[in-house]
């Protein structure tokens, strides 16, 4: 034993094999196939700094999703560290029932409300983006109940949406293979189709596509009666779904639709949220006025769980002053701890004009870098927005053909990146996105070397079989 490094290597392999072997007899993984998973074994991160993430066997990964899509102000960051502990020296937890409240989750409450748009200056905390929608449901029948107007009860989504994966977030979602696990949607959630232009926009420009599904809203309103409608809900842009982005034409039609009938407009910005459009919020990036807005992830940038939901005053009115006792709520609303985290997360982001950078210098470079990418044989696409971006892999680019699912291009891409120091992900065979927002040139360059390698890999890997 002469070489220490080797010692180190077996060790940590050691270490490695004692924690897969625990993991899969007792960790069930969210999302996650467990029998495959099994067989693979588990992916075992130990450590990460800034924009880099490291294993147990010590293999450096750039993590082009900031974790799952929220740790806007990158890893490593000690002031959120001490005002956490901080706080959890001087309250670890209290209440906000029952007419208790306390500092953290009143400055937050304030801060966020200075944050968001004009016509929105109350917050509602929870624990999650899926608890903030399963709020929503809740909060926006409650609302017409006091309006008088108790038969407007359903909620329009869209095909292949993510709203969160409780009951109401899964129904919220348009996702297929969460509707069949567990007999959702709900009754009371509709969807409509889909802004997905690429996939399934056929022979129309994006721009008569995005006219063309917006209008399926109005369709749905008139179909169910606006006296039965409650809100509509909607992303952005769809993340999880495949960084779907909405052709021009769509968002200023949905708001002329949301102007002529009386229903309420909520917007999930669990991912937009919290600079990654380049505003503070996507409401403003696309022009959009909300009645709530759904935020969890970049809000603590995942340093420790939160959710909420920012209220406009419209609705704010109408639950503070007529509701009586608002019968919902979860014990860790507000939680202290998590309020400190996100207030020094946002003062964070401030304090280093990250939302400023991503608008001017951050978004156009790395989106015109990755642009480059589109000369390439395998991808028939790239799209993006502020910091995030997806690249469609396709059979053929002129014809926008895509590979048969079992071909398994995206997962095998997203393997590549692995090997070469990446974190991508795949949805289908789309590749996706979404690094923290400190991300500098030099690492986005990076980004964009080790993403063309693993797209050569997989080029050459599709050619020989084929
Ligand atoms: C992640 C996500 C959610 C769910 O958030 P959780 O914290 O996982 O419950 C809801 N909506 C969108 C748009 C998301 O991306």
């Amino acid at each position: 034993m002469t070489n220490p490094l080797s010692t180190d290597a077996m060790s940590q392999q050691h270490k490695l094999e004692r924690l897969q072997a625990a993991d899969k007899q007792h960790f069930i993984h969210p999302f996650t196939d467990s029998k495959g998973l099994a067989v693979k074994g588990t992916r075992v991160i130990e450590r990460a700094e800034g924009v880099y993430l490291w294993d147990v066997m010590g293999h450096k990964l750039l993590d082009g999703m900031a974790g799952l899509w929220c740790v806007n102000v990158g890893y490593g960051r000690q002031s959120i560290v001490d005002a956490v502990s901080k706080q959890m020296q001087k309250l670890p937890f209290y209440n906000s029932f029952f007419q208790c409240s306390h500092p953290p989750a009143i400055e937050l409450a304030q801060k966020i409300a200075s944050l968001a748009p004009a016509h929105m200056n109350n917050v509602f905390f929870t624990g999650s983006g899926s608890e903030s929608n399963d709020t929503n449901l809740r909060m926006v029948r409650r609302y017409w109940d006091l309006k008088g107007k108790p038969s407007k009860k359903t909620i329009i989504s869209r095909v292949n949406a993510y709203h969160g994966s409780t009951v109401a977030g899964a129904s919220l979602g348009g996702m297929s293979g969460m509707h069949e696990q567990g007999d959702l949607p709900i009754p009371g959630v509709v969807h409509i189709a889909q802004p997905y232009w690429y996939a399934e926009g056929k022979d129309l420009s994006p721009e008569e596509f995005g006219l063309k599904t917006a209008q399926a809203l109005e369709a749905k309103i008139i179909e169910l009666g606006e006296d039965n409608v409650a809100a509509f809900i909607a992303e952005p842009f769809q993340g999880a779904g495949g960084v779907i982005i909405p052709p021009s034409t769509y968002w200023p039609e949905i708001k002329r639709i949301l102007a002529k009938y009386d229903i309420l407009f909520i917007l999930d910005e669990v991912i937009s949220g919290f600079g990654r459009t380049g505003k503070w919020f996507a409401a403003e990036y696309f022009d959009l006025q909300p009645d709530l807005i759904t935020i969890a992830k970049g809000m603590t940038s995942g340093y420790v769980p939160m959710g909420g939901v920012i209220v406009s005053d419209k609705v704010a009115e109408v639950i503070k002053q007529d509701c009586g006792e608002f019968t919902h709520g979860f014990t860790y609303s507000g939680h202290p701890v998590a309020a400190a985290a996100a207030l020094e997360n946002i003062r964070i982001i401030e304090q280093e004009k990250l939302v400023e950078r991503v608008a001017n210098d951050t978004s156009p470079y790395l989106q015109s870098r990755l642009q480059q990418l589109a000369e390439h044989p395998l991808v028939g696409e790239v799209r993006g927005v502020g910091l995030v971006a997806a690249i469609e892999l396709v059979k053929d680019k002129s014809l926008r053909q895509r590979f048969d699912a079992n071909v398994g291009v995206g997962t095998y891409c997203r393997d590549a990146c692995i090997t070469h120091g990446l974190v991508m992900r795949s949805v289908g065979d789309t590749m996706i996105i979404s690094p923290p927002l400190t991300i500098s040139h030099a690492e986005i360059d990076e980004l964009v070397a080790k993403a063309t390698q693993a797209l050569n890999d997989t080029y050459q890997h599709v050619k020989n079989m084929g």
